[in-house]
Order: structure tokens, then sequence, then C-alpha cells
């Protein structure tokens, strides 16, 4: 029995910063990074953003953030931003895109959350009496709502060529950007090499407490700053949170490959319960997404009477459930996590 033990497999931002983190967070040199004189914060800016082969970096407090400056950044008001039709940007960030930089999302049809050029191609806009011209696609890697899955390289190199081709810019969400570099054996660098800028979290995986990154081209990134400011986020003394960044970003990467594994062991034993539609062989990351829409229970209820015995579990919409797998999440764990699934779903 899992005791006063629960397994949270709700998300991986539930992650806790580790021993050493908190170590690096009580001795962080800081200073006020409004000024640019925050060591911390400049060290970490400096270091993802050579990570991800960019030229500058900025930190900011969340992954919405990230992204709601980076699709500023490259857009002006009044056009168009193409993503696909279960982005995290659509869905889960509080309509930002027109909010903040008054554009049109244009939602198009994706197997899985991954687009083609060929899907992307028919839906740009140009400039005309009656178009709102697209500026900028959007391309979120790993997909989240798809079941982390992945863009293969050179779709994501067709696209930001196609793109830039036609004026059109780029930006990748790649909140778990670095469960995509342990999948693929990439580095970050690579993935991101073509796109103009791209947003990762260091406050999933990687286990920081607050954070993510947005990396790009230097003027953008300074105009990002003011936009930073404006949406509230330009923090004082935030070398406390960067120290714990920069842990987050050099050590905890080469353990992700580990996370993978456990939701691929999730996927496999789920695939065994009738009730269960899941592939796993579209399992490559820490996410796993199944439908129980065959199951008599309802999802409320097989979350609550999971919760019941021990196992957090989050609801994504009509009759699918997801499990993301993380750091404090053992093998064990995920033993535990599928006899429960299976006495609740009549295994
Ligand atoms: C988590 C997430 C974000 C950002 O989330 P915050 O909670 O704002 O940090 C953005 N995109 C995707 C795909 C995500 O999963």
């Amino acid at each position: 029995m899992s005791g006063a033990h629960l397994i949270d497999l709700r998300s991986d931002t539930v992650t806790k910063p580790t021993p050493a983190m908190r170590r690096a967070m009580a001795e962080a040199e800081v200073g006020d990074d409004v000024y640019g004189e925050d060591p911390t914060v400049n060290r970490l800016e400096q270091r993802a953003a050579e990570m991800v082969g960019k030229q500058a970096a900025l930190f900011v407090p969340t992954g919405t953030m990230g992204n709601t400056i980076g699709i500023k950044v490259n857009t002006n008001h009044g056009e168009e931003v193409l993503c696909d039709d279960r982005a995290h940007i659509l869905d889960w960030e509080l309509s930002m895109t027109a909010w903040f930089s008054g554009c049109l999302v244009r939602a198009v049809p994706s197997a899985d959350g991954v687009l083609r050029w060929r899907d992307i191609e028919p839906h740009l806009r140009a400039s005309g009496p009656h178009n709102a011209p697209t500026s900028l696609v959007h391309l979120e890697h790993p997909h989240n709502m798809g079941g982390g899955t992945l863009y293969p390289l050179e779709e994501i190199d067709t696209i930001c060529e196609r793109a830039h081709e036609r004026g059109v810019r780029v930006h990748m969400d790649g909140a778990r950007l670095f469960n995509a570099v342990a999948a693929s054996g990439l580095p970050a660098s690579r993935i991101a090499a073509n796109v103009d800028t791209v947003m990762f979290c260091l406050s999933k995986g990687l286990a920081a407490p607050v954070g993510s990154m947005l990396a790009g081209a230097p003027e953008a990134m300074e105009r990002g700053r003011l936009y930073r400011k404006r949406l509230g986020g330009g923090m004082r003394q935030a070398g406390v949170l960067a120290a714990a960044g920069l842990i987050a970003l050099e050590e905890m990467p080469k353990r992700l490959c580990e996370d993978h594994s456990n939701a691929k062991f999730l996927a496999e034993g789920l695939a065994k319960l009738p009730v269960v539609c899941i592939d796993p062989g579209k399992v490559v990351t820490n996410i796993v997404i199944f439908d129980m829409a065959r199951s008599s229970l309802a999802p409320e209820q097989l979350t609550a009477e999971a919760q019941a015995r021990g196992l957090l579990l989050a609801g994504v919409g009509g009759t699918r459930i997801r499990l993301v797998t993380h750091v404090d999440v053992t093998r064990a764990d995920c033993e535990r996590a599928l006899e429960v699934l299976g006495s609740l779903l009549g295994g």
C-alpha cells in the first residue's frame, strides 16, 4: 500500500526543487534584475541562450509569459498567428495572443498536435483588402495535449524555411524542450536552430520551483524585456530563482529519459486494459494520455476514486485522462498506479 505517500501524476509542474537547488538558492549572488544587475539571472540567461543556440535569452516567471512575449515580439496588432488546434496557447493561456498581442489565432487541425508544412500552407494569408496577414507560425514541441508527441526535425526545418521565404516567423513553444532533447538525442540548439524564438520551462520536468526562458535575437529580447515589465514580470533579486534554474538546466536534463521509460511503462500497462484506448507506440516523452470512453465510470469518478487510493490524475477534457511522469515519481509508483487503474477500470 502507498500509505501517506501520494503518487502525483497530474503534471510535471508539481516537482519540488532538489536539495542542491535549495542550497544554491540560499547562497545565490543577487542584484536588481530590472537594472540588469543580478549576476545569477545574467548567467542563467547567457547559459540558456547558449544551450538553445540563440544570441540572447530572457528569464520570465512563467511559460505563459514566455509565449506571450515570444508572440508579441514576432507580430503586430491585427495580424494572424497560426497554430495547431490543440495548442497550449489556444486552450490554456487565457487568450493572451488576442489580449496582449491583438492577433487572431488561426487554429489548424493536426494529427496529435503535430503540423506539417502541407497543413500550414493553405492557411497562410497575405495582406489584402480583406485579410489579416499571417505573421507567425507557432509550433508546440513536444506537444502537451497531443500526448507528448514530437515534430520530426526535418518538418521543423521545412516549416521554418518555407515560412521564412514568405516573411513569416516561427515561435516554438518548447515548454518541455529538454524532453524532446532526451527523446530524440538532438541538442536543443539543433532542434531550435531555425525558429525565431523559443520558450522552455525550468519549472516542469527540470524541477526548478519557478521560471521559464525565452530565447531569440538580441533586439527581440531587448524589446521582450520591456514587454516583460509591462506584464508585471520585472523581478528584482530574481537570482534566488535563477540559481535553481541554472541547476535545472545543467543537471536535470540528463535524467529525463527515466521519466520517458516510466511513461512508456504506464502506457503499455494501460493498453492491456480493455476499456482503455491508447497507442503506447506514440508515447515517446513523459506524457501519457488515454481515452476511457468505453468505461462505465465517468472521468470525474475515476479521478476521485484514484485520489482516494493515493493516486492523482488529471482529466484533460471529455473522456481523456493525462498522466505525466517526473523526477518525484519512481518505477514502483508507476507499478502502483497501474494496479489502482487496473482495479478501477476493470482490468
Ligand atoms: C506548461 C506549458 C506552458 C506554460 O505554462 P505555465 O504554467 O504558464 O508555466 C506552455 N506551453 C505548454 C505546452 C505547456 O505545457
